[in-house]
């Protein structure tokens, strides 16, 4: 499963990775409590599997990719802009809200293993995955595996600084990256742009905000420009830490194409240390909120048998 800003998408596959079903049902509010995210969770998964006429608790055990700062080893979430409560044992209270095994991890993470297991990073031992949506966020493939940090703190490439004393970001802090690029920080100039409701839908004034630049209005362009320049400072910095051979961009939504434009790439080039050699391939990658599921999916196939493993193994002893 993967949660998302407005909506739940699911798919249900077997041992062999065979898909089954799928389920998407919209979040009527972003922000929800812990107990009330897991009851919707819970309702989902029911629906899933009523699908192929199977009951929830039959399902082996659920991946679930959530955008946040999430240690995945105990599905433990410091933070999530889907949650109105902070440090939460979320993997637990979803195992026992849906009596099913829950594995919990950050989404952009979950990507790299969907990348790295079935997408564009399979020929890849060390690539980068940058998600765009309402947040900005990275996944690691170095030397094979995937880099989490020790925290579950690693690869938030959205909040690091751009900008000292800069923009407020959602977490807290000014100068962040996604305070620059992501949606809401879109939003925060539009009003500026002539004709925008500040109370009408986010995404509809999004939309204004990108069609006015296109149709060439000097306001909107600018701070489309901005967002741009500044996403090519962001990958720079990352291409100068890393060094990977890959770069994906991996997003869903077409409204994030400013980000992905030639230009962006272009500048991105220019940031980064020159030597006489390529330098790293940058692709764009539009995976469907459904693949992400798919990379929830392939973390809870290793878990599951992990999990048998160590079965397997405390009945032998
Ligand atoms: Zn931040």
């Amino acid at each position: 499963m993967k949660i998302s800003h407005h909506k739940l998408s699911l798919v249900l596959l077997d041992f062999e990775g065979e898909q089954l079903a799928t389920e998407e049902c919209d979040l009527r509010h972003p922000v929800s409590s812990p107990e009330d995210l897991a009851a919707k969770i819970g309702e989902a998964v029911a629906r899933l599997a009523g699908q192929i006429g199977r009951a929830p608790g039959e399902i082996s055990g659920l991946g679930i990719g959530i955008a946040g700062i999430v240690e995945a080893n105990d599905g433990f979430v410091h933070w999530s802009p889907s949650l109105s409560a902070r440090n939460i044992e979320f993997g637990a209270l979803l195992t026992r809200t849906l009596g099913v095994p829950c594995f919990i991890d950050n989404d952009a993470n979950l990507v790299a293993v969907a990348e790295h297991a079935f997408g564009l990073g399979r020929e890849h031992s060390d690539f980068l995955v940058v998600t765009i949506e309402s947040g900005v966020g990275l996944g690691m493939v170095i030397g094979g595996a995937l880099y989490r940090g020790t925290r579950g703190c690693g690869a938030e490439f959205g909040h690091t600084k751009v900008q000292l004393n800069g923009a407020l970001c959602r977490c807290g802090q000014r100068g962040c990256l996604e305070a620059y690029v992501a949606d809401y920080a879109l939003l925060r100039e539009a009003t500026l742009v002539s004709g925008q409701d500040a109370n009408a839908d986010p995404a509809k004034r999004v939309e204004t905000l990108l069609d006015a630049a296109r149709a060439g209005d000097a306001t909107a362009r600018s701070i489309v420009e901005r967002a741009g320049q500044i996403f090519a400072m962001g990958l720079a910095n990352l291409v100068n830490i890393f060094d990977p051979e890959l770069i994906i961009l991996a997003g869903e939504q077409m409204q994030f194409d400013h980000l992905y434009s030639d230009a962006v790439i272009e500048a991105m080039r220019k940031s980064i240390v020159q030597v006489d050699k390529a330098p790293p391939e940058v692709v764009v990658h539009k995976w469907g909120d459904l693949m992400w599921a798919r990379g929830a999916a392939a973390y809870a196939l290793d878990k599951v048998s992990e999990l048998a493993l160590e079965r397997l193994g405390e009945n032998a002893a």
